[in-house]
């Protein structure tokens, strides 16, 4: 019934003691980039807890300069396509089967991809927000990404790399000189702007209310189920400090170390792929 490979063979001690915990209930998901690379999204930290190529566009840029902020629009929106066509992966796939198993107290993901809901979980906090729409910086309008990316094809018929020019992560590393002709438009609700993803920037305050929210969710888990993250970033492992405060038990599945193994009681260093869904057939 299990298809267990070798990785998960050699991680099977803590995979039993990760069932265990697991399996009595209340667990609390935190999800980060590591779950959703099988789904070919990169993981811009990787499991060395390095920035790749790109460095990621900061919030003081995009607020402070107009032109930083345009070329991040155009990089956007020739990325755009593979962000809306990737699917959930099997890890996904598991989540919301704890979930449906009434397992789980909650979902919180730092992904902005969407892929646990387009799996079937719900309820799901997006800690970061998601890319699935856009927000107003002048009036607050909260709109579509698609119905924008509808009118961004309008204004900018023949813009984009060529073939060749996209890497094997379906990323394109484009000119300035052709980033700067891009054609960005306005929000349709002021005629204003800027217009901004609705998720939180590197160098961006989680909203307060979020925060409080997740606290909460929390202090009403059984545990906490860090799922594919290194912990790097505050707004996560500030979940990982207070669980400990609060004298709440920690699983991490993660493809690498974190910065908060010295503070799990679970740890399983395998292929989240592999582990979720093995994780289900022993528990569901
Ligand atoms: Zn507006």
């Amino acid at each position: 019934m299990s298809s267990a490979v070798p990785a998960v063979q050699s991680a099977v001690p803590a995979l039993a003691d990760l069932a265990d915990l697991v399996g009595d209930g209340d667990v609390l998901v935190l999800s980060g980039a590591g779950l959703s690379t099988d789904s070919g999204i990169p993981d811009y930290r990787g499991a060395s807890g390095s920035l790749r190529r790109h460095t990621p566009m900061t919030w003081q840029t995009f607020r402070r300069d107009p032109r930083g902020r345009h070329r991040y629009w155009a990089r956007s929106f020739v990325g755009w396509r593979q962000m809306r066509d990737a699917r959930p992966n099997a890890g996904h796939r598991a989540v919301a089967d704890l979930q449906a198993a009434g397992l789980l107290s909650g979902v919180i993901t730092q992904n902005v991809d969407g892929l646990h809901q387009a799996a079937g979980a719900r309820a799901v906090v997006e800690l970061h927000g998601g890319l699935d729409r856009t927000i107003c910086l002048e009036c607050g309008d909260v709109a579509s990404r698609a119905d924008l990316d509808a009118r961004l094809r309008a204004a900018n018929p023949d813009f984009g790399p060529r073939a060749d020019e996209v890497n094997p992560d379906g990323d394109a590393e484009l000119p300035d000189e052709v980033l700067d002709g891009f054609v960005m438009v306005d929000c349709l609700a002021c005629g204003g702007g800027p217009l901004k993803p609705d998720v939180v920037f590197f160098g961006e305050t989680v909203p307060r209310d979020r925060v409080d929210h997740c606290f909460r969710l929390l202090e009403d888990s059984g545990c906490l189920l860090v799922l594919g993250s290194s912990l790097t970033v505050m707004s996560g492992y500030r979940f990982v400090l207070r669980a400990a405060e609060l004298g709440i038990p920690v699983g991490v599945v993660n493809l690498g170390e974190t910065r908060g193994d010295a503070k799990v009681d679970v740890k399983v260093d395998a292929p989240l792929g592999e582990v979720l869904p093995e994780l289900v057939t022993r528990l569901t």
